[in-house]
């Protein structure tokens, strides 16, 4: 298995690997895409809501009362028959697999798959002590040829082609086979492992599910394998995280209609096994099988004690979150996780492999809110891994930049004075349309994949004495949160909000002492600073005095809405409720209608910005909004993230990259002339991207679409 890469230029070369691995490229694209469809398909059967607040509710129950569904558990699975272990640590988990093995003389050991086991890294212990082990899934036993860790929880082989696989099973058997004919490569394995099956003396498999009422445990598994690993050695071992347990079966019944679904697309796993109690074994002692299960601890007491981190609990190991993430698209699991990969991977490397593993890994979020979006437990994984961010960035230090970064932001004057001195500087490097013409190689070389925009000539808070009006009687009043690359980047896109206000009969006010909204300052994990800014415009903006504050940024939106809640509390209650981003404020404030707009024969596709789609919900209001002055044709894949992330883009390169190209592909496949977006920052990704590219699309804010259709 790959070593953590222990620096962050470390880790950019594991990821280059990754980026130029062409058919792990081709193979996660084309799952990210399919995947989507047949989840969209299954889950129109069930209340796919209702289910993952079930699990959560449930899982939170359980993190709380861990020692009672345990005795429970114990309890009914003894009067069963079963040997219940518990151990404190994978070392211990894996020295009474061991324990048992000797005592029962055992020489093979056939292995269902278990992340569990992957996590105690059992199969390292059981070969050290010279037991021949094989694993039986399919994508596992590949794999363990391969002496490789699983690149996904559920389709541990998923980044191999069949050419590799087919060079694997030559070596194991000395024929040579048709990489084409897979029904081939898979009899070829089904042959290997049914003789390990028939000599195995003990299978070893997880456990999905472990139901405390009448001591069942529940495997699901899409391969024969599963029931074969537990039925036909004499002994067989069970081992499974404490977050295993449930109540009732009913718990675990809801956590099967969404785990399958949500994993693979699929209605139900082909197998699933339950196992209550010691079965009938012809060859075992007293004619029944020799039956344990391990629970394993490894700081999942603790983690339950969390009031943040006891979510983990929730997780149901169905790897949906590494299925939609922008980044595992990109560079697959081995890149993005230790043991456990894509988002849960981040931060269960903190809690079971080491903190120091975690430090570079948890770097690597875009913050895209995708994982969330999609958990079978509905678990905050962004705020996660964001959190695994402070506390690492607390006991290994705050990189340099990034604490400059937080003097220079948190001093409203200092930001403004060092960004005009950025414009000064830039002057001979800005070109006609707005970019910057030329970048020094030895700064920028990793950046060159899209434009960069140059700071514009005039900051909007340096126009706002020109642009603003006073209206008679305004229908309402409200506030201006400009976010700072739409005041010193594209003013011209809040000049367009200025019109189009105006004409709607709304008076703007654009109150001059607010600053950043403090976003970087907290993903970079600098709470203090963060809220030191939080504290300055809720002050900045008053919130009392307006019936809406306004931002043109999804981004600023978001964090003004949900961020400030977690950095201020109940504090900042009037500020959020006053706050919406653009297009709700003019479908569902204004309630504005094409009375007042010229609908165009231009086409417009749409970009929905992360934080728009999924940090606030808004998803059909700009679509309504392009449909009242254009032609709205839709994009694939529109919610995807564009690969921005703020500093996410000048941090990872070339995963930022490789996101913005296939959305640059998406744009262009629609043939619309034109895309808009809600959001500032993607408009530099995606402006940028397209200009590189020489794509002749225009890229503007939906803002400044509706200022040009106006009536007059
Ligand atoms: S927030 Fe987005 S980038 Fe981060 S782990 Fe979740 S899906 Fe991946
Ligand atoms: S965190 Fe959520 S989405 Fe990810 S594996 Fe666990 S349950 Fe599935």
């Amino acid at each position: 298995m790959e070593e953590a890469a222990k620096t962050l230029k470390e880790y950019q070369e594991h990821i280059d690997e990754a980026l130029n691995d062409k058919f792990l490229r081709k193979t996660l694209d084309k799952f990210a895409v399919e995947y989507r469809v047949s989840r969209d398909n299954v889950f129109k059967e069930v209340p796919g809501a209702d289910c993952v607040q079930k699990i959560a509710d449930t899982k939170d129950w359980c993190s709380k009362h861990l020692e009672e569904l345990y005795e429970q558990f114990k309890t009914e699975a003894e009067k069963r028959g079963v040997i219940v272990h518990r151990a404190k640590t994978a070392k211990e988990a894996n020295e009474i697999v061991v324990k048992i093995a000797n005592e029962n003389a055992v020489k093979s050991v056939v292995k269902a798959k278990s992340m569990t086991a992957e996590e105690t890294m059992l199969n390292v212990k059981l070969i050290q002590e010279k037991f021949e082990v094989v694993e039986t899934d399919l994508g596992e036993w590949i794999i363990q040829l391969r002496d490789e860790g699983p690149s996904h929880m559920v389709m541990p082989a998923i980044h191999l082609s069949r050419y590799q696989v087919a060079d694997d099973f030559t070596k194991v058997t000395g024929d040579a086979y048709n990489p084409e004919d897979i029904p081939q490569l898979v009899k070829v394995a089904r042959v290997q492992l049914r003789k390990k099956f028939n000599h195995a003396d003990l299978g070893i498999s997880g456990a999905n599910f472990c139901i405390a009422e009448n001591g069942t445990f529940g495997i699901a598994t899409n391969e024969g394998n599963g029931r074969m690993v537990t039925t036909i050695p004499k002994t067989h071992i069970a081992i499974a995280g404490l977050d295993k347990l449930v109540p009732k079966l009913e718990d675990a019944l809801n956590v099967l209609t969404v785990l399958p679904r949500n994993a693979t697309g699929q209605r139900l796993t082909a197998n699933v096994t339950w196992i209550n109690g010691a079965g009938e074994c012809e060859i075992g002692k007293d004619g029944k099988k020799n039956l344990h299960i391990i629970f394993l601890d490894n700081g999942r007491t603790e983690i339950a004690k969390d009031p943040l981190f006891s979510q983990i609990f929730r997780c149901v190991r169905c790897g949906a979150c590494a299925n939609v993430c922008p980044v595992y698209r990109m560079v697959g699991g081995h890149k993005m996780g230790h043991i456990y990969i894509g988002a849960i991977g981040l931060i269960l490397t903190y809690f079971f492999h080491g903190r120091d593993k975690a430090a570079i890994l948890s770097q690597n979020c875009i913050g895209c809110e995708a994982c969330k979006d999609i958990c079978s437990g509905g678990i905050d994984l962004p705020e996660l891994i964001r959190e695994v961010r402070t506390r690492c960035h607390d006991e290994f230090g705050t990189p340099v930049k990034e604490v400059l970064a937080g003097k220079i932001l948190k001093d409203r004057k200092r930001f403004h004075t060092f960004l005009k001195f950025v414009r000064f500087s830039q002057k001979p490097m800005a070109d006609n349309e707005g970019f910057i013409r030329h970048l020094p190689d030895i700064l920028f070389s990793r950046h060159k994949f899209k434009s960069l925009p140059a700071l514009a000539p005039k900051a909007f808070r340096e126009m706002w004495t020109d642009l603003k009006y006073t209206l008679e009687s305004p229908t309402m009043r409200v506030a201006l949160f400009s976010g700072c690359v739409q005041d010193f980047v594209y003013p011209e896109q809040l000049e367009a909000f200025i019109k189009v206000m105006k004409h709607h009969n709304v008076q703007v006010d654009f109150p001059e002492e607010q600053n950043c909204c403090g976003l970087p300052m907290f993903m970079m994990n600098q709470n203090d600073v963060a809220k030191e800014i939080a504290e300055d415009n809720l002050k900045a903006m008053s919130a009392a005095n307006y019936d809406a504050i306004i931002t043109l940024c999804a981004s600023c939106a978001s964090h003004l809405k949900h961020g400030y809640h977690t950095i201020l509390g109940d504090a900042a209650n009037a500020f959020i409720e006053k706050t919406t981003d653009f297009s709700s404020f003019m479908v569902d404030k204004l309630g504005v209608t094409s009375e007042l707009l010229n609908k165009s024969g231009e086409k417009v596709t749409f970009h929905s910005p992360c934080h728009q789609c999924r940090g606030l919900g808004v998803v059909e209001q700009p679509h309504a909004l392009i449909d009242m002055a254009a032609e709205y044709v839709p994009c694939a894949e529109e919610q995807v993230c564009c690969g921005f992330g703020g500093s996410y883009s000048s941090k990872f390169p070339e995963i930022s990259s490789q996101i913005l190209a296939n959305k640059v592909r998406n744009i262009k496949e629609t043939g619309a002339s034109r895309l808009v977006t809600d959001c500032p920052g993607c408009i530099i990704q995606i402006r940028g991207g397209v200009h590189k590219a020489g794509l002749n699309v225009k890229v503007s804010h939906i803002a400044e679409l509706l200022a040009e259709n106006l009536k007059p």
